[in-house]
Order: C-alpha cells, then structure tokens, then sequence
C-alpha cells in the first residue's frame, strides 16, 4: 500500500513536469472506483490550468484555476505515470488519462480499485468529510512532542494505536510506527497515558526522520512502473525491525531478539530488550 513517503515522491515527481500546464483532454474508464468519479469531471477540468499540486495526508491535489481541485488517492495498488504522446504507452487498468499541452500524458492506474478521483471546491477541502477529521501532518509544525504528549493523556491505547491514528497525526503507517518506536526505545504495547515526554521528544524526532528518509530514497523511483508495492526498494534495506522477526537486534550493544505481535490486527515488530520501556 503506497504510504504518505511513496505520496510525497509520486507528487515532487510529477509536480515539475506539469505544474502551469493546461489541461487538453481527459478520458475516463467506467469502471468503478471507491468513490463514484464526479459527475461532469471531464468538463469541468477541460482547457484548466494547473496552478499547483500538494499533499493532505496520503491524498494527492491537484489544484486548477477554477478553484477546482483533482482529489487523487493511490488505495491499495494506484500509482500515477506519466508518458508522452509520442509513446502514449498503454497500461491495464488505467482509469483516467489526463492529456497536456505540453505533450504529457499522465495516467491513474489501480489494478484493486481501493482508489479515488475526486473533483472538490478547493476552498472546501479541510471541510470535506474526507479531510474535516484529520490530524496534523507528521512533518509539520503542528505535529511536536507537546502535542502528541497532551494527544496520549488519559489514552488506553498503546502508543502504536495512538500514532496510527489518522485523528492524531496522519500518515504514520504501520511500518514506519514499528521502525520510529524502535529507534525511540518504546514498546509499542505501551498503554498511551503513561507516555513521558522525553518519550514523546523522541518519539516526534523519529518519527520526522525516518519518514525523511523514506522521502529521500524514494525520490528516484518514480519513473520505476513496477512499483506497486507500496513501499519504495531503497527505504525497504533500510528497515530495522520490520519483517525481521527472529534476527538478533542491529544494536550492537543489544542482544535482544526481534519479536512479532499484533496490535489492532496489524504485525507489529519490537526488540525483546532495547524497547522495554
Ligand atoms: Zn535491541
């Protein structure tokens, strides 16, 4: 499942090539989709400029000149990829295919169909049911460790629960929750509430770091058609608890164990000695 480093790298890779174009011709398949595509959409986008393109949590905007914004979200197996008409290359389950003038062509393809595209007012986004329950961004200002420490009071979810929950910050996947809990020495089944705040300072620092980092290695693959998976090959060597179950700890000071358990059904992975806290 491409996750909110995957979301980045897919619109810094598409952003260049074409923020500024004008939109051409749009064609759309009729297969349906999570949500039902806009009725009118193809009209509405025809001969519209694109005046920029962001990120709210793992939804990808395109923002047009007539205050209109394209609403994309990748699901479970969507990807973005963009080609010339010049080679104009064909992909199974392409759903909507955007022509510029500039030549470009880019298309939305989802084999799983767990994706959208959306056409929304862009004034209206944060108060979209989509977006109006949404916590910060993980990256941003608003995600500190005051924050997440008054988010944890009183909470008897672990603190993995806690950090996945899109309410509180958005775009922490499983993943990158195991990988930032290792590196800040917590263990994930820790109940919220008894959270400190060095905890939470590291937590916060981690958690910024590694989705950078995933961010940084991604920024090359975006051209990689087969990737599908979710996550990007580079951040994937990259990993230190994840899917390591059985292996000895990476710190060398440690010789703790890589456990697998489940919170809130998803495998979550821990070191036996260097999170016990
Ligand atoms: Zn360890």
């Amino acid at each position: 499942m491409p996750e909110l480093p995957e979301v980045e790298t897919v619109i810094r890779g598409i952003s260049s090539r074409i923020l500024s174009q004008t939109i051409n011709k749009c064609e759309l398949s009729s297969k349906k989709l999570r949500y039902p595509i806009t009725i009118n959409f193809k009209k509405i986008i025809l001969s519209k400029k694109i005046i920029s393109i962001s990120r709210r949590a793992k939804y990808i905007l395109i923002n047009l000149n007539n205050n209109k914004t394209i609403v994309i979200h990748l699901g479970m197996s969507g990807r973005i990829i963009l080609t010339s008409n010049n080679e104009n290359l064909k992909f199974k389950h392409t759903h909507m295919t955007i022509y510029f003038t500039n030549n470009l062509i880019a298309k939305f393809i989802d084999p799983r169909r767990f994706g959208c595209v959306l056409l929304l007012n862009t004034n209206d986004i944060t108060d979209n049911k989509l977006f109006n329950h949404l916590g910060p961004e993980p990256l941003g200002r608003l995600f500190n460790p005051t924050y997440l420490q008054r988010s944890c009071k009183n909470k008897k979810a672990t603190i993995k629960s806690i950090i996945m929950n899109q309410s509180i910050v958005v775009g922490v996947g499983n993943i990158y929750a195991s990988e930032s809990l290792f590196l800040s020495g917590i263990n994930p089944q820790k109940k919220a509430a008894n959270i400190n705040f060095e905890q939470c300072l590291k937590l916060v620092r981690n958690i910024k770091l590694i989705l950078n980092r995933a961010i940084k290695l991604g920024g090359s693959s975006i051209n990689d058609y087969s990737m599908v998976n979710g996550m990007l090959g580079y951040f994937q060597n990259e990993l230190k608890v994840y899917e390591r179950e059985g292996e000895n700890c990476i710190k060398k000071t440690c010789n703790g164990r890589i456990l697998r358990i489940v919170i809130a059904q998803r495998s979550t992975y821990y070191c036996s000695q260097c999170q016990k806290n």
